[in-house]
């Protein structure tokens, strides 16, 4: 029994010095386990003569009491100490700047789109949209194409049902707004167009801007000045040369296609330009009064005209990219160099 108290010191100091969970545990077992020291005493309780044994036993509990208690402690101190340990292993630095950050990039036909309607819109254009699922009628008919007119045929027309199609070109977005406003007009309508066609050249689907402007005074010496002007701010040329040649659509009469000189051989012929000088970059005309008739506007009182002008055309002439298809193929290698 004279032990107890030196029992008591050990425990304690022996508890202090421990800094691993399963040390501790050993350390409790030579106390408080089978064989402990503790529970040895306890068991020599029987030894002593009955009157002291209750005093003897109350001592033994009181300090078993205190090595449980030192015990608990301690395991709560070591686990408190891990997970500290642990937050520490696992801190993460959020004010680091980051690994191997990518910046990414519009792709080429989006960056010629937004770069043609930023001209439009500082000579008065507003941008108009529609859908890309029309009707035949305001894909063909109310542009003057008639039921059986050859031009519907030459459209590749991709069907969705018996009177529904994918737009073939983004010219019914001028007969929605014209149906929706009052002369005068000056809009654009920049959009994706499909036709059932695949080469170098074709996509099945592409972009197109149509341009209509409507007015009392419009004529084909505005129609010239505008491209002319949009051309030079779009090539970033002020001495671009260009040409009107004549040229046919159901929709515009007169009808004329634009081609501005070659940049790659100015004009003397190359493989660019198929060897003409010159590149065809659009298409466009005085607005059919067939057309305006369509839409109830009066073609002895307005005038209009129209344009349409292929995306990715300007884009591979602007770019040099040689092959329409490279836009569409998702090749990082070659969309990286838009960025
Ligand atoms: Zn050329």
């Amino acid at each position: 029994m004279e032990n107890l108290e030196t029992i008591l010191q050990q425990a304690l100091q022996e508890f202090s010095g421990i800094s691993h969970a399963a040390e501790l545990e050993h350390a409790k077992a030579r106390f408080l386990g089978k064989g402990g020291l503790i529970t040895e005493l306890l068991k020599s309780l029987g030894k002593l003569p009955p009157e002291q044994r209750p005093a003897a036993g109350n001592r033994i509990n009181e300090v078993k009491q205190a090595v449980e208690d030192a015990l608990i402690a301690r395991r709560a101190a070591l686990r408190a100490r891990e997970m500290d340990d642990e937050l520490q292993q696992e801190a993460l630095d959020v004010t680091l700047p980051g690994r191997g950050m990518q910046q990414g990039g519009l792709h080429p036909v989006s960056l010629t789109l937004q770069r043609v309607e930023n001209l439009f819109r500082t000579i008065g254009f507003t941008t108009a949209t529609g859908p890309e699922i029309e009707t035949e009628f305001f894909n063909f008919t109310a542009l003057n194409i008639p039921e059986n007119h050859p031009a519907r045929a030459m459209h590749d027309t991709f069907y969705v049902d018996d009177t529904h199609i994918l737009r073939t070109h983004t010219s019914p977005v001028q007969i929605h707004h014209m149906l929706k406003n009052a002369p005068p007009l000056r809009i654009i309508a920049p959009g994706r167009v499909y036709r059932c066609d695949f080469d170098v050249t074709h996509t099945p689907m592409f972009h197109q801007v149509e341009g209509l402007w409507v007015d009392r005074n419009v004529n084909f010496a505005a129609l010239k000045d505008v491209l002319a002007t949009f051309m030079q701010l779009f090539f970033e040329r002020d001495d671009l040369a260009f040409r009107f040649r004549p040229s046919f659509f159901p929709f515009t009469e007169p009808s004329a296609e634009m081609d501005i000189a070659c940049f790659n051989c100015a004009g003397s012929g190359c493989r660019v330009c198929g060897n003409s000088g010159w590149l065809e970059v659009l298409g466009c005309g005085m607005v059919h009064p067939n057309v305006l008739m369509h839409v109830q506007i009066d073609p002895e009182e307005f005038l209009g005209f129209a344009f349409g002008l292929g995306v990715e055309r300007l884009a591979m002439l602007r770019y040099g990219v040689p092959d329409l298809r490279l836009f569409f193929e998702n090749d990082m290698r070659f969309l990286k160099q838009f960025n």
